[in-house]
């Protein structure tokens, strides 16, 4: 009989466990759910095992109640205890009998026995091993056999006599047992949740990541869809963020991130989720999708607005102050009922580089005109990246000339031999490059091939320099300087006969780098050429530190120098400035004989236009240049 009832609370417990993971995996979100239907389904069950008891004699009843208020104790703490306890008890009052007073005891024994245990295992920080718990479950119950003998009648003795060990045996260790499960199912809970965290969580920031935001667009877009509403994406990219980064260090810039996201994360709460999707890239997801599209775009514009002002305030890195900015794009949906998160956020991204391009600072919103362009880029990358291993760019040089039109050097110029579009002119795919690493591989074949040139029997020995464009996010790369040594040293190339034309952009990053890197390669005979002078923005103080050989007079000066006073001017400074520095000259876009005899009345320039040659082939500028 005894053995069938222990039975029935070995199911009742094994029931148990099936409550307390539901109860625990349903209500991660609200604690105070969690803690509230903990105590009240183990208080239910508790009194589902108290209408099967082992009936010992007149109101003389026992059960797993003892078990069940431990383990609620422990795992619910005192406010599931509580209630838990307080159904309990009261369903034993109401059953009544010889042994209520001994029964409610039992209870409030157990009870606090099992919130004592819940305290300890706080203050331990982790699971219990099997002896404590076994103990545990030998206390409670050494107490209940203990209170037993203060039962009316002598049954108490009886009762403990008849079934103490049996107790004793069994019901320990079933405590200990669902201890032990509860404990394995809360380990494995906390896993699924720091996973979840991983998954779905950016580690740096805090925020929601790539994932997670799909994920709510997902949702976003299938709401409107089915509800006929409009919602919108706001995808915003930090200004410069590259340049801070490389300047001062990924610590500094990973503090900007935080800081930013900080900021903007109370700001936006209310109204939209905010993820951070990669390293200066936001989005942010507007909560409420509405019906009429141009209430969704002045929502949208609303927040981006909201998001430009709050950047605007100084923001504290270390010792510095700084203000940011951000280039951010607006994206609608659904645009149709195919609309995908990935074509949302592609209208986004394509917007957003859209306002990067305009300079930053600003808002745009995605409209149907900017997809070609965008479709136009995305294609010209793909091809690039296949176009350098097959074989398809190629080197042009174009000649620079004396005040005597004696050829003193070349600028290399690339072009891509594309198998259906022709020669594609740099203009429309080193701007693609320049926005990924693809810059790297087309600088450093164009370099390579120069080497090449230079290292060749026909170049070697003739006193000229052959000048090479570097794009600044070459020149920003860790390992610049050691990758023109390995070039210079696999070609052969004299570097006394290279120069790398550099643009001013470069100085709006760290300045002592860029002086180190320069000088470590001038050591070694390179040059240095300020290409496009005159079109940057750069302090004149700035430029003096940097160990430049020459400046290059931009075409858009030269062209109209002879005509317009303005531009002439400007060439005149720029060749003042080269004389107190000491600098060679380098006039662009030579096309006239009119331009040439203005530089010439002025300074001791070289010249590089079309009026002498334009740029050619390599091969064929060799054959001209060697030609008797
Ligand atoms: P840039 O470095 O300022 O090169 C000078 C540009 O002016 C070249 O255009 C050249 O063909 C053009 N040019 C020279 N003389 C004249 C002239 O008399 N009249 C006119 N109208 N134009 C003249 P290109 O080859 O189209 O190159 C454009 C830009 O593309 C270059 O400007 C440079 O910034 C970039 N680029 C070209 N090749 C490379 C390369 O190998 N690597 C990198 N990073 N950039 C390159
Ligand atoms: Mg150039
Ligand atoms: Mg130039």
């Amino acid at each position: 009989m005894f053995f069938i009832e222990l039975i029935h609370n070995t199911a009742l417990l094994v029931a148990l466990t099936a409550i307390y993971q539901i109860t625990l995996s349903r209500n991660k979100k609200n604690q105070l759910t969690h803690t509230l239907l903990f105590g009240v389904l183990f208080g239910i069950a508790g009194v589902i095992g108290m209408m099967t008891p082992v009936q010992y004699g007149n109101g003389v009843i026992f059960d797993g109640r003892s078990i069940i208020l431990f383990v609620v104790g422990m795992f619910g703490g005192p406010i599931s205890a509580m209630i838990s306890a307080v159904i309990i008890g009261g369903f034993r009052v109401w059953l009544g009998g010889a042994g209520m007073y001994v029964g409610v005891t039992v209870i409030t024994v157990a009870t606090l026995i099992g919130v004592a245990y819940y305290y300890y295992r706080k203050s331990v920080g982790g699971s219990l091993k099997a002896l404590p718990l076994l103990g545990a479950g030998l206390l409670v119950h050494g107490i209940m056999l203990l209170l037993f003998l203060c039962l009316p009648d002598g049954i108490g003795l009886q009762v403990d006599k008849e079934l103490g060990p049996t107790i004793m045996l069994f019901y320990p260790v079933a405590t200990m047992l669902v201890c032990l499960l509860f404990q394995d199912y809360e380990e494995k809970e906390v896993s699924r949740g720091e996973l979840h965290r991983l998954a779905y969580y950016d580690s740096l920031t805090g925020l929601p990541n790539r994932s997670l935001q799909i994920d709510c667009l997902n949702q976003s877009l299938s709401q409107c869809k089915s509800g006929d509403c409009k919602g919108a994406l706001i995808l915003l990219n930090l200004d410069r963020f590259k340049t801070l980064n490389d300047a001062r260090g990924h610590a500094v810039g990973d503090m900007l991130l935080c800081l930013v996201a900080d900021r903007l994360k109370p700001l936006i709460e209310a109204e939209g989720v905010l993820a951070r999707m990669s390293a200066d890239e936001f989005a942010v997801l507007i909560k409420n999708n509405t019906s009429h599209p141009l209430d969704i775009d002045a929502a949208a514009h609303q927040l981006a607005d909201k998001i430009q002002i709050a950047l605007k305030f100084p923001i504290q890195l270390g010792e510095d102050e700084i203000s940011a900015s951000s280039s951010i794009g607006i994206a609608t949906f659904p645009i149709n009922t195919e609309d995908k998160a990935g074509d949302v956020f592609r209208r986004a991204d394509t917007a957003m580089h859209r306002a990067k391009q305009n300079g930053g600072n600003q808002s745009i919103m995605f409209e149907q005109s900017m997809a070609s362009v965008a479709e136009q880029r995305f294609k010209i990358e793909r091809e690039l990246r296949m176009a350098i291993p097959a074989g398809e760019l190629m080197l042009y040089l174009q000649s620079q000339v004396n005040a005597a039109g004696m050829v003193v050097g070349a600028e290399a110029l690339v072009r891509w031999q594309h198998p259906e579009r022709g020669l594609v002119p740099p203009s429309l795919f080193i701007p693609v490059a320049e926005e990924t690493d693809l810059i790297v591989d087309v600088d450093v074949w164009v370099l390579t091939q120069t080497c090449r040139i230079l290292a060749g029997q026909d170049v070697y020995s003739l006193p000229l320099r052959i000048s090479v464009n570097i794009s600044p996010r070459h020149f920003r790369q860790r390992g610049f300087v050691a990758s023109i040594k390995k070039i210079l040293a696999d070609t052969g190339a004299d570097p006394t006969h290279l120069t790398l034309e550099v643009t001013e952009g470069l100085v709006i990053d760290n300045i002592s780098e860029v002086i180190s890197k320069m000088t470590e390669l001038t050591l070694l005979g390179i040059h240095f050429s300020l290409d496009d002078f005159g079109t940057g923005y750069s302090s004149l103080s700035h430029l003096k530190r940097l160990p430049i050989h020459e400046l290059k007079i931009d075409k858009t000066f030269v062209q109209d120098a002879p005509t317009d006073p303005d531009d002439a001017a400007l060439v005149e400074s720029v060749l003042a400035i080269a004389k107190h520095m000491k600098l060679n000259v380098v006039a662009e876009g030579v096309e006239t004989q009119e331009q040439a005899e203005f530089l010439n009345a002025r300074a001791e320039v070289i010249h590089q236009g079309y009026l002498y040659s334009k740029p050619e082939p390599s091969t064929s500028w060799i054959k001209n240049l060697i030609k008797p």
